[in-house]
């Protein structure tokens, strides 16, 4: 069986979920499913989720959250077509608590002490950056701005202040819904948007703990704090998303690349899962082609190798979404086939003193040295496997989970075919009887050299040994406690 190792998440949203549609995502090779709750009501939600779960019990299933945003007001009356403005032009800003209406007169933010925050100089970004307001002045808890360039403001549209740190709430009440949704709907990943400290990933984490909750926390960076906050972040959250389509209003467009390589060398070293996000295949939303620049951009995140690659409107609501997720499957294949990509970065993930990381740096690097077909492995929380997908394997990993949401979780990382068990009571050796399904389903042939790595002493100690042998040799194996 040959399937790409970089993973595949897709954007659903309600308004196009039937099961034929996530069907040919899945089979084109998504892997994980997001919901983006900034668009999407909860009965919209749970359609896709009833839908992506009637498809196959391995989509992992993400939601973002909406996240601590500064927005322009809705419009006054008047105003219902938005406020034009030319370069030049003198307008006020404040902010409100009570959602007053913008007009021309005033135009208000829904953060109410937005005065207190901005200072004067600043550049205040409006609509993803289409119209640039510079803070002139400040009086009677009014900033004046004069425009850069010409534009109209329209209703509840997004506001970014660049370099600036706002006093914003880590969680809105609104993500408190819908985090608590997430727990009781058995949801995998939560992307928690706006991510500027290890703080804002704690209060997700506080709830999830009070309801005893397995669900992954997937830190969004997405302004300057998260950038340089990255460590502390790295070591609060289970993984990162660089999320380019709001980081490039909050930093220089021209930083991106640079952040978005810091970002992932961070997390390869940490085993931290990674994320690369948004417009990677923009030209697609309306396009059956993607540009030269696209299909570059998603190989060089696989050169990186990133865990996994994302799609955003392509596939919730563009004309050719299926083509976008086969694109991306195509160029993964591409990529990971290509001999220059082999053992790079696996050199600097920390090893540090740990005995599993060891032995899964050893098991990817016999089964390069090796004519391996594939290494096997069991995890029970997760950990073993994540280990294996740190060294960024160039030959796939069998994982066999005793948890689906176990399984689910493992749809984010590089390299990892995982499969559920149901554990049954009084037996063992799961993994060697897992080899003979392995058989079956034609992962493996009974001739086929793999490296299987298990532990003898528990699951608190995890890993503990690995084993490389033939399939028929390894079945073969006298077993204990069978
Ligand atoms: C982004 O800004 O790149 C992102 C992924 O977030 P959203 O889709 O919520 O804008």
């Amino acid at each position: 069986m040959m399937t790409k190792k970089t993973k595949i998440i897709a954007t659903i949203s309600d308004a196009r979920c039937d099961v034929d549609f996530i069907q040919s995502l899945f089979d084109a090779g998504m892997n994980t499913a997001r919901i983006n709750t900034a668009h999407a009501s909860l009965r919209g939600a749970a359609k896709v989720v009833e839908n992506v779960r009637k498809v196959s019990d391995s989509i992992a299933v993400m939601i973002d959250t909406k996240g601590p945003e500064v927005r322009v007001t809705g419009m006054a009356d008047a105003f219902k077509a938005g406020i034009s403005v030319a370069q030049g032009d003198i307008i006020s800003i404040r902010g409100t608590a009570e959602d007053l209406p913008s007009s021309r007169e005033m135009v208000y933010m829904n953060h109410a002490t937005i005065c207190d925050d901005v200072p004067v100089g600043a550049k205040i970004l409006i609509d993803d950056g289409e119209l640039e307001i510079e803070v002139v002045e400040k009086a009677d808890c009014t900033l004046v701005g004069r425009v850069n360039n010409a534009g109209v403001i329209k209703s509840n549209k997004s506001v970014n202040i660049p370099d600036v740190e706002i006093d914003l709430p880590t969680l809105t009440d609104r993500d408190r819904e819908y985090i608590q949704w997430a727990i009781e709907n058995d949801i995998d990943f939560i992307a928690h948007s706006f991510v500027r400290s290890a703080a804002d990933v704690l209060a997700v984490q506080q709830l999830l703990d009070a309801a005893g909750s397995p669900i992954k926390i997937i830190s969004k960076i997405e302004n300057r704090e998260g950038v340089n906050n990255i460590d502390e972040i790295i070591r609060a959250t289970y993984g990162i998303m660089v999320a380019r389509g709001d980081l490039g209003v909050e930093i220089p467009a021209e930083q991106i690349p640079q952040t978005q390589r810091y970002i992932v060398r961070k997390c390869i070293e940490s085993k931290t899962p990674v994320i690369i996000a948004t417009q990677m295949l923009h030209s697609m939303i309306h396009s059956p082609r993607p540009t030269r620049a696209e299909v570059s951009d998603i190989a060089n995140a696989i050169y990186q190798r990133v865990d996994a690659i994302m799609l955003s409107g392509e596939t919730a609501s563009g004309d050719y979404p299926v083509e976008s997720v086969r694109i991306m499957t195509k160029i993964a294949h591409e990529v990971e086939n290509d001999t220059l990509n082999e053992d790079t970065d696996i050199n600097t993930v920390l090893i540090s003193n740990e005995v599993m990381s060891l032995i899964a740096h050893s098991a990817v690097q016999a089964a390069q040295s090796l004519p391996v077909r594939a290494i096997v492995i069991d995890t029970k929380s997760g950990r073993t496997a994540l280990h294996m997908a740190a060294f960024r394997s160039s030959k796939p990993v069998y994982a066999v989970c005793y948890s689906r949401s176990v399984m689910r979780q493992l749809a984010l990382s590089f390299g990892i075919q995982a499969v559920w068990v149901e554990p049954q009571p009084g037996k063992t050796n799961y993994l060697l009887r897992m080899l003979y399904s392995f058989e079956r389903h034609k992962w493996l042939d009974k001739s086929d050299l793999v490296v299987m790595v298990a532990g003898s002493f528990g699951d608190q100690l995890g890993a503990s040994f690995m084993e490389i042998s033939t399939v028929e040799n390894l079945q073969n194996k006298p077993r204990q406690g069978a």
